[in-house]
């Protein structure tokens, strides 16, 4: 194994947008515009991300700079106007604040009913910081995991990073959600989520994993962890103090006999292109633990299937399984980065035909909204009219899945709310249940 010199992750926020040299070549108007963008959503990018990831030659279009820095047509020229208003006349910072937690809370912070209708009960009190969905999966977010090792400006759980407890979700006790597994043998799989769990220590980790490996937890047959630390720090496994110990938790997992399914999250080929990134990959499928690989489709960043075939291509090179191509969620910055589903269809299609199988394990492009995760299998013509085929491969119940439905094409649709029924149906199949479903599980805070 090659070796790789200690690398110490430096971050840079809000305030070194002015002292970033590699910023300087920019228009101080647009500067200000990043300042502004950056009140209203987190921004935090690391030493690795700036000298190693983002192509300075290639501004702004750089998808990496794209997908890591605050633009200003992220934000409604209204809204940017009036952050810049107060920033240019030094308002009290009481004021600036009031003005952008009304921005925020303008921006959806949270997307498909996350909130509401996915916090599980155990003896009838709401449990925090984990969230069951469907039936075999249910969600952990550990208090000290809601950060990253840098920020995805798209990123719908933005809440989470804003230090807010009105919008934050997560989890303090590992024991609550240890007493919700204790009680529902139906859950075969623990996914790990942030923010990213893997800015964790190994010891703190640990806390959530290892007693998952108990006989009393025999039902649990998979633990997955999502991040997106390969992409923004892969020294995570390679140099960090706690690496080796990182691993050796991996490890541990495998030998008690589970899968340990590492979600991996990517946007962009060039993410993979480093070694420190393919070593990090190498080191963790030597735990014996699997990679699996997903990500958005983004307009600016990976908006053409030849990044997509060369991404995917990459991944399976390395020993990793495409799993998703998620749609943009409706929430944030998403009017910058939303793609209509005709495109996103055309440009899964297109990297998928010129794949090999191994490449076709991915699904997509996938909604992932408040029925389900719904995937849009194709657009073709019945009788005359023109459809997007649709199905569930996650619902809310069930038995939603793997049923094809029917909803008229529309070019500019990007979300399964626009959709409308094909056939001069007045409702999706699911919806009538869907509305019941949701009227006995809502919780009211
Ligand atoms: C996607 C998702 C899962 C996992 O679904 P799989 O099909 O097993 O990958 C679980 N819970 C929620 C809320 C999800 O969005
Ligand atoms: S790594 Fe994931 S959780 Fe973190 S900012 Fe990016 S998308 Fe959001």
């Amino acid at each position: 194994m090659q070796s790789t010199t200690w690398r110490k992750i430096q971050f840079y926020s809000t305030q070194d947008l002015d002292n970033l040299p590699q910023l300087k070549k920019l228009a101080s108007g647009d500067r200000l515009a990043m300042k502004a963008v950056a009140q209203i959503l987190p921004f935090r990018v690391n030493n690795y991300v700036i000298e190693d990831l983002i192509n300075w030659e290639n501004l702004p279009e750089d998808p990496i700079f794209q997908l890591t820095f605050p633009q200003r047509e992220m934000l409604s020229p209204e809204h940017l106007d009036k952050v810049i208003w107060h920033l240019k006349n030094n308002s009290p910072s009481k004021v600036l604040r009031e003005v952008v937690q009304t921005i925020r809370s303008q921006l959806n912070p949270h997307p498909s009913g996350q909130v509401e209708y996915n916090v599980p009960s155990l003896d009838g009190k709401p449990i925090p910081g984990i969230q069951h969905k469907y039936p075999e999966t249910v969600l952990v977010f550990p208090t000290a995991g809601q950060t990253c090792h840098s920020y995805c400006t798209f990123c719908f759980r933005w809440p989470q990073f804003l230090g807010k407890d009105s919008f934050k979700f997560a989890t303090h006790e590992s024991g609550y959600f240890q007493d919700y597994l204790r009680q529902h043998k139906e859950v075969t799989d623990v996914l790990i989520t942030g923010g990213d769990p893997m800015v964790m220590k190994a010891s703190h980790l640990a806390l959530y994993i290892e007693p998952l490996l108990g006989k009393e937890f025999e039902h649990i047959q998979t633990l997955r962890i999502g991040t997106k630390s390969m992409a923004y720090w892969p020294y995570r496994y390679i140099t960090d103090r706690d690496s080796e110990d990182v691993l050796r938790l991996f490890n541990k997992v495998v030998l008690a006999g589970k899968h340990l399914a590492i979600m991996a999250h990517f946007n962009h080929w060039k993410e993979l292109s480093t070694s420190v990134a393919q070593e990090a990959i190498r080191r963790i499928l030597s735990t014996g633990a699997q990679i699996r690989t997903q990500g958005p489709l983004l307009n600016r960043i990976n908006d053409s299937s030849e990044v997509w075939i060369k991404m995917w291509q990459e991944q399976v090179r390395l020993g990793c399984i495409p799993y998703y191509m998620f749609v943009e969620r409706d929430t944030g910055a998403k009017d910058y980065f939303e793609v209509p589903l005709v495109i996103a269809w055309e440009i899964f299609q297109e990297a998928i035909k010129n794949t090999s199988g191994l490449v076709r394990t991915v699904r997509g492009p996938v909604m992932s909204a408040l029925a389900g995760k719904v995937i849009v299998d194709g657009i073709t013509e019945i009788y005359g009219e023109k459809v997007f085929v649709l199905s569930f491969i996650q619902g809310r119940d069930p038995d939603w899945c793997k049923r094809p439905f029917f909803a008229k094409y529309d070019s500019e649709a990007t979300w399964l709310n626009k959709l409308k029924p094909a056939f001069e149906q007045k409702r999706f199949f699911y919806e009538d249940r869907l509305d019941e479903i949701l009227m006995s599980s809502r919780f009211e805070y």
